[in-house]
């Protein structure tokens, strides 16, 4: 297939996804997830015909541990906002668990209700690969939706620190969510991504754990309180909902169309756009850089017996490395 701007398969890929069609949407971040290069740069000539399409979602990203209930959580959220007439996608960034290799949010037949509505898309994880490849292919799957016409897309992953970072760098709202009766105060949470969140849900705010619940609300109020006093314009709301009864869930969207609001008129979401366009081509050149580093045949021949002298402390990483790159520089 000729991959020339304005081929017949271009214009397909880009009428379909304009037009909001799901498989459309599909067989684009299928290519774009492809590891045929050709399938890549079709996928990038289609992305980059719907690029004037983009930006117009409201971006929310959902973290938390394994069980704290995520997956329910964003099919009670997901419904809700069908229930408005709202169209949304969901998207995942899960990197393979450093331990298993496995994928950590899980193979579990996830939200299968939202799945059968219309109106919305859920699409797993990319598989494989660093947190940052998995991420770039999750935020090019983000603008496909975008250009479909969603009015919501959710990125859901899994508290391990980077995977928290690099969706936060591509949602315009980050929620928490906690799990009941998770100790008191802070315990247990890591502070940074506290410091990463515009919003704490606490989940299960049902039967029994209700008033669980409740006070770990409160908890977390006060800690966030003494922890983030006034210093930013956005103090994160904590909330309680239940994915269950359904208690709650509206709160949890006000409070994100509340910070959409807050932040269009501080002009902050303009301009954390703007700094996540920067990282996101940042991110792109270290992972080009480093391929174009590995591919490279000079580099390529030295690089495991000079990695292997560093571990047997034959050689100092930093000589090693300036022996590296004096390698790579040479054309
Ligand atoms: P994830 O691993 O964070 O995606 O968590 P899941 O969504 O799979 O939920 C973990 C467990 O908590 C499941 O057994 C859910 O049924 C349960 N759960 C999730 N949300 C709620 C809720 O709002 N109320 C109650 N009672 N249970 C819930």
């Amino acid at each position: 297939m000729s991959l020339e701007a304005g081929s017949p398969g271009i214009e397909a890929y880009v009428a379909g996804v304009r037009g909001g069609d799901r498989r459309a949407v599909a067989k684009t971040i299928t290519l774009l997830e492809s590891t045929r290069p050709d399938h890549v740069a079709l996928g990038q000539a289609v992305l980059e015909a719907l690029v004037p399409e983009t930006g117009r979602a409201v971006r929310v990203g959902i973290t938390g541990p394994p069980g704290v209930g995520k997956s329910t959580f964003i099919e009670a959220l997901g419904l809700y906002l069908v229930g408005r007439g709202l169209r949304l996608a969901v998207l995942a960034v899960d990197p393979s668990s450093p331990v298993t290799g496995g994928s950590i949010l899980g193979d579990k037949t996830r939200m299968e209700r939202l799945a059968r509505e219309e109106a919305a898309f859920i699409r797993p994880s990319p598989s494989g690969g660093s947190v940052g490849g998995v991420a770039h292919r999750t935020r090019e799957a983000m603008l496909v939706c975008e250009a479909a016409g969603f009015d919501a897309v959710l990125v859901e992953t899994v508290g391990v620190g980077q995977s928290e970072v690099a969706v936060r760098s591509m949602v315009d709202f980050f929620a928490l969510l906690l799990q009941p009766g998770a100790g008191d105060g802070l315990q247990g949470i890591k502070r940074g991504v506290l410091e990463l969140a515009d919003g704490l849900v606490v989940t299960k705010a049902d039967g029994e754990q209700k008033l669980l619940a409740e006070r770990t609300r409160s908890d977390h109020e006060q800690a966030l309180s003494l922890l983030r006093g006034q210093a930013g314009s956005w103090m994160p709301p904590v909330l309680a909902a239940s994915s269950v009864s359904g208690d709650g869930i509206d709160a949890v969207w006000e409070a994100v169309l509340a910070h959409r609001r807050a932040q269009e008129e501080s002009g902050e979401l303009q301009a954390r756009r703007r700094r996540q366009a920067r990282e996101w081509m940042w991110s792109l050149l270290r992972e080009g850089l480093e391929r174009a580093f590995r591919e490279h045949p000079r580099v390529g021949a030295r690089l495991a017996e000079l990695e292997a002298e560093v571990e047997a402390q034959q050689l100092t990483p930093s000589a090693a490395a300036r022996a590296l790159l004096e390698a790579f520089r040479k054309a």
